[in-house]
C-alpha cells in the first residue's frame, strides 16, 4: 500500500533498491568514446533479448523512435503510421522537423495497421508523389488501451512492407508487456521488423532510457544521429545498470501489473456512468470513458486526486489508468471505492 495510489503512468514508477545499488557500484567510462562497459553490457544484453546483432541506449523512447525514423528514411520520405500512434501524435513532430519526412496516418481498429492497409499506404512509382520510407509499428498501443499484437501480425505487416523494398520499425515502448501478456520471447515481436525500441524507463522502472535494437550497420549509423541530437552522454553506466537490473528482474512481474489493470478494469466497467472495453484491457492500461461529458471526467479526476487517486485525463471524456510496480493489489482497492464514491453521487 502506498500514500498516493498514482495511476497516471507507468513512468512514474521509481528506482529499485537494487538499481540504486547497481546504479552506485556501476563501472563507467566516457560511451562516446566507446569506453562504458556499462552501457556496452546492456546493449548487448538488449540486441540478445530482441534478437538482434546491435544495440544502442539512448536517452528516451521518443529519441529512440527519432532516431529510428531518421536512421531509415532520407528527406522527402513519407512513413506509414497508424493515426493514433505515439510517433505521430507525442513526439512533438520531431520526424517531420528533424528528419524532413512526411507521417502518413492511417486510422485503423485497435491500433494496428492491417497488411492490406499497408499494401493500400505504399506509394506507386509515380513523379508526383513522396516515396514510403518506412512503416512505424506500436506494440503495446498505448492510446489504444496497452492492446497486444502477435508476432504472426507483425510478420504479416512486415511481409507486405519488405516486399515494396520498405523497412519496418516497432515501437516497443511497452514491448515486454505485450511479450508477457501473450507469453511470447520478446524476440519473436522484432524478428520481421528492421528495428526496434523499448524503454527500460516504463514498467520495467528504472530511471531513464531506451534502447533501439538493429542490424550492426543500422546501429552504427542511429549511433551517429544520436550524437547529432545531443544523446551522446559519457559516463552513462551509471543509468545503463538500471537498464540492466530492469531487463533481468522486473520483465516477469509485469504479470502482476496485468493482473492488477484487469481488476481496476472490470471493476470500474461495472460503475454507472463509466464505460470500459475490456477487450481492449490486455496489459498494464484500462481506458475509461465518461458518459457524463467533459465537465464530469474533470470532477472526476478531480475527485480521485482528492482521495489521493491520481489518474490522467487522456482526452476530454476519457481517463487512462496505467498499473505498475508502485501500485499493489491494496492501491487497487483505494482506486475502485474512489471512483464507486464519486460516481455513486451521480
Ligand atoms: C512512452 C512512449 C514512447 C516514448 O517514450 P519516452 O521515453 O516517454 O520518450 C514512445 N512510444 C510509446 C508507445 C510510448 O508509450
Amino acid at each position: 500500500m502506498h500514500d498516493i495510489v498514482d495511476l497516471r503512468s507507468d513512468t512514474l514508477t521509481l528506482p529499485t533498491p537494487e538499481m540504486r545499488e547497481a546504479m552506485a557500484r556501476a563501472d563507467v567510462g566516457d560511451d562516446v568514446w566507446g569506453e562504458d562497459p556499462t552501457v556496452q553490457r546492456l546493449e548487448a544484453m538488449a540486441a540478445q533479448r530482441l534478437g538482434k546483432p546491435a544495440g544502442l541506449f539512448v536517452t528516451s523512447g521518443t529519441q529512440g523512435n527519432l532516431i529510428s525514423v531518421v536512421t531509415h528514411t532520407r528527406p522527402g520520405q513519407e512513413v506509414v503510421v497508424d493515426f493514433d500512434s505515439h510517433v505521430f501524435n507525442n513526439e512533438v513532430a520531431g520526424a517531420p522537423i528533424i528528419g524532413q519526412v512526411q507521417m502518413r496516418p492511417t486510422k485503423t481498429a485497435r491500433g494496428f495497421l492491417s497488411p492490406e492497409q499497408v499494401r493500400e499506404a505504399i506509394r506507386p512509382a509515380n513523379i508526383h508523389v513522396p516515396t514510403t520510407g518506412l512503416v512505424c509499428i506500436e506494440n503495446t498501443h498505448n492510446r489504444h488501451g496497452g492492446t497486444c499484437c502477435t508476432p504472426e501480425e507483425i510478420a504479416a505487416v512486415a511481409a507486405v512492407a519488405h516486399e515494396a523494398r520498405v523497412p519496418v520499425h516497432l515501437d516497443g515502448a511497452r514491448l515486454f508487456n505485450a511479450a508477457v501478456a501473450l507469453k511470447r520471447p520478446a524476440a519473436d515481436f522484432a524478428q520481421h521488423t528492421d528495428s526496434v525500441t523499448f524503454c527500460v524507463s516504463k514498467g520495467l522502472s528504472a530511471p531513464v532510457g531506451s534502447v533501439i535494437c538493429g542490424s550492426g550497420e543500422f546501429i552504427e549509423r542511429a549511433r551517429r544521429w544520436r550524437k547529432m541530437l545531443g544523446g551522446g552522454m559519457r559516463q552513462v553506466g551509471i543509468l545503463a545498470a538500471a537498464g540492466i537490473v530492469a531487463l533481468e528482474r522486473m520483465v516477469d512481474r509485469l504479470a502482476e501489473d496485468h493482473v492488477n489493470a484487469r481488476r481496476l478494469a472490470e471493476g470500474l466497467a461495472a460503475l454507472p456512468g463509466l464505460r470500459v472495453d475490456l477487450a481492449t484491457v490486455q496489459t498494464n492500461i484500462a481506458i475509461v470513458g465518461v458518459e457524463r461529458g467533459a465537465a464530469a471526467t474533470a470532477d472526476l479526476v478531480k475527485g480521485c486526486a482528492a482521495r489521493k487517486v491520481k489518474v490522467h485525463a487522456m482526452g476530454p471524456t476519457a481517463i487512462r489508468c496505467v498499473t505498475h510496480k508502485d501500485v499493489d493489489a491494496e492501491d487497487i482497492s483505494r482506486a475502485l471505492e474512489a471512483f464507486r464514491e464519486l460516481t455513486s453521487r451521480w
